[in-house]
């Protein structure tokens, strides 16, 4: 990890922001929408930047969009033509990012790079430069440092924001915010103190068991038909909302769209392993025919699939599934009552 840290005032992050959009250079950050709740946003200016607030959806729609189309196409007689789209290469900053969030990033590049490279995913990575900011401190359902994560993670930043009294401390993460850096000079200052660490940001406020994910994912991997999964599975509509809001929840599916009889696009729409008709075959047959093979696949595919083929843990402990899920389950339960019983008896 680099060491360089400067610092902002918040007048001057205003002046980066107006120099960012005259540059043509999108900005992305927390803000509040019409409901009252935050959401990540582009921003014209700071004026309704909320920092210091999780936004209620993840990063994940600004990399992965909730529906794109990856080309289009037109019948010309007996032939197809097809239309290749530009890249989404625009430049792109996100200022205050959520930890749980930037994390989310490097997590998901393993999929999108792995059998396949996803160049529309990598095509924004490439062209977005992260802040993040310090998370001031989560809430009862916020579980980040179970995960291998904590308040102020570094993962998937390319440079870290701290409030300070004057505004706000920057850290230098990578290359790429190094050159952002050096670029925008201008609005900038040494630190007070470079060499210092980053003030420690609050841990989260969860009083809920902690997990061992070592332990969790053993009991996952020996325990596919236990009836624990269909207790789990009684609390689910299969509505799909923990998966909409998941940094980290990714699956999508591809469906051509006709916009009259000779043209259309080819677009991916995001998808969730939580409805019936995600793995819902062309003959009727459904290899996940009920709930309990569906909540089942989601934890199993977090804690144990994922971690056993790219060994990462697919959730940065964000704790948006239980806030959003409408019937109050809560991922933190399933895996305390899960370690409960692989530490055996006496606990852990
Ligand atoms: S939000 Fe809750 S009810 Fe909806 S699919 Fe997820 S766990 Fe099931
Ligand atoms: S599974 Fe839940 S806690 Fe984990 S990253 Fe997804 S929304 Fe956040």
């Amino acid at each position: 990890m680099m060491t360089n840290a400067s610092q902002i005032t918040q007048a001057g992050l205003s002046s980066l922001v107006e120099d960012l959009r005259q540059a043509g250079i999108q900005v992305i950050g927390p803000a509040r929408v019409t409901d009252g709740a935050v959401e990540y946003q582009r921003l014209a200016d700071l004026s309704g930047w909320t920092p210091g607030v999780q936004p209620r959806r993840s990063l994940k729609e600004w990399f992965l969009p909730v529906t794109e189309p990856l080309f289009r196409y037109r019948k010309q007689g007996p032939r197809v033509l097809v239309e290749e789209l530009a890249p989404p290469d625009a430049p792109r900053v996100v200022l205050g990012a959520y930890p749980c969030d930037a994390a989310a990033l490097p997590i998901l590049d393993a999929v999108m790079g792995w059998d396949y490279r996803d160049d529309p995913w990598f095509a924004r990575r490439e062209a977005t430069v992260i802040l993040s900011q310090v998370c001031p401190g989560g809430d009862a359902s916020c579980f980040c440092t179970d995960v291998g994560i904590a308040p102020d993670s570094a993962a998937g930043a390319d440079l870290r924001m701290c409030p300070i009294e004057s505004g706000w401390r920057v850290q230098v993460e990578t290359g790429k915010g190094e050159a952002f850096l050096q670029q925008w000079s201008r609005h900038f200052q040494p630190a007070n103190g470079s060499k210092n660490p980053l003030p420690p940001a609050g841990p989260p406020r969860s009083e809920a068991p902690r997990a061992n994910p070592e332990r969790v994912r053993a009991w996952i991997e020996t325990h596919f038909e236990d009836p624990f999964w269909q207790e789990v599975a009684l609390r689910c509509h299969g509505c799909g909302g923990c998966a909409a809001v998941c940094p980290t929840c990714h699956c999508f599916d591809i469906v051509d769209e006709p916009e009259n009889p000779v043209q259309g696009a080819r677009r991916r729409n995001w998808d969730t392993c939580q409805t019936a008709l995600f793995t819902r075959h062309a003959s009727g047959h459904n290899p996940r025919e009920d709930q309990c093979g569906r909540c089942r696949q989601r934890v199993n595919h977090k804690f144990a699939i994922y971690p056993a083929r790219f060994g990462r843990i697919l959730c940065t402990g964000c704790g948006r599934c239980a806030r959003t899920c409408p019937s109050g389950q809560d991922i933190t339960e399933i895996l305390a009552r899960i370690d409960q019983w692989a530490a055996g008896p006496g606990g852990a």
